[in-house]
């Protein structure tokens, strides 16, 4: 690790960003252009992640399975919404074992076609519905301006696909699986999110209905940070999904999608993230908390060890997920400085004052500097450490939903309006025309980020051509 400074986000938030990821060891660039390696660290950021929303999934009557990573071409064809969405991204397979394949293979963009293929053999009878599957997998896309995290060629998600015998049923499922998104963000990661409607234009290829989940980031710009597609009767008629109801009939499914990605991991990098680097929630950090241990002398250190050896037993005992910092050769100075860049929530510092008096220093990363530091008793640790962790992680979502609303401006007007998106969101009535939408999206480079399901209630006039509107929505520049 360097010791240079990041760039302030101030100065250059992309820059700030792109150095964090490769400095805090959470991806590296790939020698294929827009991959990504994910290092050991994002990696088990990711898997607290996947742990966190597949338990939610289970405990919601969802099962996991695993869909081939090559999809006949002819497949992506058979939707035309899907074909037309997806086509410019493809990655084609043409030859396989030295030669020209007989019709080419695509690697999957996502899994609608393989699954409803799939799906058409397995369901007979309204009897075998609902089918509630999910995957965790990867799927490539061919992106042409990527970031790591935020936009690579290939990334990884999880793809949920189920199929229902009515249209209120899809109803229902898309929308769950919306609100363990937004439960998900709001609990685990931290990140204040508003969920809501996409706009037609906005739609996933293929759907009926898109919702998302929406984040701020530090700079003021919108993520998309997860979505669940009501597919209708769409991939069922193009894929001939059909059932036998109660009376006989042969009926068309109802299926969904739903999806979230290593995009996540952006969105908390962004969102928590200050100057020093990257801030980690505790309930999804890797490591909850460093114990740096401090010492000169051998028999300083001997001592000094043994204790911090039985404090992460302690800790471990309780549930805390610690890492012991015995690297030798970098002092503490070093260590402090590493740890923040990698955004660990709790570092514990014991020198040999602190054995002896039996306490220890505890420093919070979301406040650097002397506030943010504690002495507390070695007695009782494990149940400091557990309060004081939760202590952060609501204190990191209040601090972004602080931000958040301090960027959101209600424009009464047009210039308001392109004022507000230069900083922020901005919430805002709209008239439902596609015009508007892209005749905005052209002049002030925001988009419909979507339409929150936290509606005002009333009527008011289209921001941009003052027509009456029913809803508001939420505009922003986004990643
Ligand atoms: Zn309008």
């Amino acid at each position: 690790m360097s010791d240079q400074k990041l760039p302030t986000r101030a100065e250059d938030f992309s820059e700030w960003y792109n150095q964090l990821v490769l400095r805090a060891e959470l991806a590296d660039y790939a020698p294929v252009r827009g991959c990504m390696i994910v290092r050991p660290y994002g990696w088990a950021l990711w898997e607290n992640i996947t742990a966190a929303l597949d338990s939610r999934f289970k405990a919601t009557g969802h099962l996991n399975a695993a869909f081939p990573l090559l999809i006949p071409r002819s497949f992506i064809d058979k939707e035309k919404s899907h074909v037309a969405g997806f086509s410019p991204e493809l990655a084609v397979v043409t030859h396989g074992g030295g030669e020209k394949l007989d019709e080419p293979l695509v690697i999957r963009p996502t899994s609608e076609t393989i699954i409803g293929h799939a799906y058409a053999k397995w369901i007979q009878s309204y009897r075998d519905l609902p089918v509630l599957i999910n995957q965790w997998n990867s799927v490539v896309r061919w992106e042409l301006r990527t970031k790591l995290f935020l936009r690579t060629l290939e990334f990884f998600w999880q793809e949920g696909h189920t199929a229902h015998a009515t249209l209120k049923e899809a109803e229902f499922e898309t929308r769950q699986m919306l609100d363990i998104y937004t439960d998900f963000a709001v609990r685990e990661a931290g990140v204040p999110v508003i969920p809501g409607r996409k706009s037609e234009s906005e739609r996933f290829a293929g759907a009926d209905q898109t919702f998302s989940i929406e984040a701020m980031m530090g700079d003021g710009k919108a993520l998309q940070a997860g979505t669940s597609h009501n597919l209708g009767q769409n991939f069922a008629k193009a894929f001939d999904i059909r059932y036998l109801d109660s009376t006989g009939v042969l009926q068309h499914c109802w299926t969904t999608s739903w999806g979230l990605s290593t995009r996540f991991v952006g969105a908390i990098i962004m969102v928590h993230g200050d100057d020093q680097a990257l801030i980690l929630p505790p309930r999804l950090a890797p490591f909850q908390l460093v114990i740096v241990p401090i010492f000169k002398t051998d028999e300083e250190k001997s001592s000094v060890l043994e204790n911090a050896h039985r404090l992460r037993k302690e800790l471990v005992d309780s549930g805390i997920r610690v890492k012991m910092d015995e690297r030798e050769g970098m002092s503490p100075g070093f260590k402090f400085n590493d740890w923040e860049m990698r955004g660990v929530p709790l570092r514990l510092e014991l020198g040999p004052k602190d054995v002896a008096k039996g306490s220890v220093v505890l420093a919070r990363r979301d406040r650097p500097g002397k506030e943010g530091k504690a002495f507390v008793s070695q007695q009782g640790i494990g149940a400091s450490v557990t309060q004081l962790l939760g202590e952060i992680q609501t204190s990191l979502y209040d601090r972004a939903l602080e931000f958040r609303k301090s960027h959101t401006a209600e424009p009464a007007d047009y210039a308001e309006f392109k004022k507000a998106v230069e900083t922020g969101f901005a919430f805002a009535w709209w008239c439902g025309s596609a015009g508007c939408e892209a005749t905005i999206k052209e002049e002030t480079k925001a988009t419909m980020r979507c339409i929150p399901l936290d509606q005002p209630g009333g009527s008011g006039k289209c921001v941009h051509c003052g027509k009456s509107a029913q809803e508001k929505g939420i505009f922003a520049r986004a990643y």
